[in-house]
């Protein structure tokens, strides 16, 4: 996860509540990807390091566990770097240049120069630090398959050249895109303002939810509503599944008002990240255990990949 912010629900929602499952079933590494958001964020990088642990304190609160899985920040394992260099000398460059989401971020992100040597090798960067694991799956959504062929393309490249199989091949696990949008009905993103962080105040959420947009149709109380055209009524799903049916139905027979609605669904949302924001509050006042995770978590993920750069040199003779 790349810290350019504080994380909202929708990072809890199709990212982390997935990696909270994956720890009981997988052996996995979390990781803040902090050398990838520089190279989007070169130009700004002073909240790098403050966003990388206020993320991973988020983490924790949700329920993410350094006793399940290793989790550390990108920058404290260098064999990242060192593997990176590898890959770089043996990716050819028309494989980077065709990549859609480098193509797609340079047309879209217009308010940074990201036509730098570095962000064209981002997916390179990636492949490191999934094979520097030698990952066998690697948990993606749809729109990160490209990049993830190419780190298996990478694997295969390297074995072709060195006549050694060094590196698997890592399976997707496909992850489906998030279930929530954001208040608006876009993508729940920090570049459109329109999100709920998880750290957010009782009294913020309240007034954010009540500007959310309902179903166009309805204008007064006594017209019947349709749930299925309202973003309020989604949230339920997620958040309050058990009282998504009385909500559909009242909302058609047009029993419950939307400034209602949203209250109720205020009052849920509250609810629902007290827990976590209670948890964060207690990290906040132990950050020494923060970083001790964060430490343990450098060590184990170093201590891997010095293996693995160990094999790399000895294959390739270096
Ligand atoms: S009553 Fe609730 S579900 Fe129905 S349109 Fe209003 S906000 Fe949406």
């Amino acid at each position: 996860m790349r810290p350019t912010g504080r994380l909202h629900l929708g990072h809890l929602v199709g990212a982390l509540d997935n990696w909270v499952k994956f720890q009981e079933e997988y052996e996995c590494f979390y990781m803040v990807a902090d050398w990838h958001a520089l190279m989007s964020e070169y130009e700004n990088p002073m909240n790098l390091q403050e966003n990388a642990v206020d993320n991973v304190i988020d983490w924790l609160a949700c329920g993410i566990s350094p006793e399940k899985a290793t989790i550390f920040i990108q920058s404290s394992v260098k064999e990242h770097l060192e593997l990176h260099m590898m890959f770089s000398v043996i990716t050819p460059l028309g494989w980077l240049e065709r990549c859609p989401t480098y193509k797609e971020q340079l047309r879209e992100i217009t308010n940074r120069d990201l036509s730098t040597y570095g962000f064209l090798g981002y997916p390179v960067l990636q492949a490191a630090d999934i094979l520097v694991y030698k990952a066998n799956a690697v948990p993606v959504g749809q729109d990160q398959l490209p990049h993830l062929e190419l780190t298996r393309e990478i694997a295969r490249r390297f074995k072709s050249l060195y006549k050694k199989e060094v590196f698997p091949e890592p399976e997707a696990i496909l992850t489906k895109s998030s279930r929530l949008l954001g208040l608006d009905g876009r993508k729940m993103s920090k570049s459109y303002n329109n999100y709920i962080l998880l750290q957010e105040e009782p009294q913020a959420i309240r007034q954010k939810i009540k500007n959310m947009f309902t179903d166009p149709k309805r204008v007064r109380l006594a017209d019947p509503g349709n749930p299925d055209k309202c973003n309020v009524h989604s949230y339920y799903a997620v958040f309050a599944p058990e009282r998504e049916k009385k909500i559909d139905a009242l909302c058609r027979s047009a029993q419950i008002g939307c400034t209602d609605c949203k209250k109720e669904l205020a009052e849920v949302i509250i609810k629902f990240l007290e827990p976590i924001q209670e948890k964060r509050l207690r990290l906040l006042k132990d950050k020494k255990q923060v970083f001790d995770i964060l430490a343990e978590g450098a060590n184990k993920a170093g201590a891997v990949a010095a293996c693995t750069m160990a094999e790399v040199r000895r294959t390739i003779n270096l």
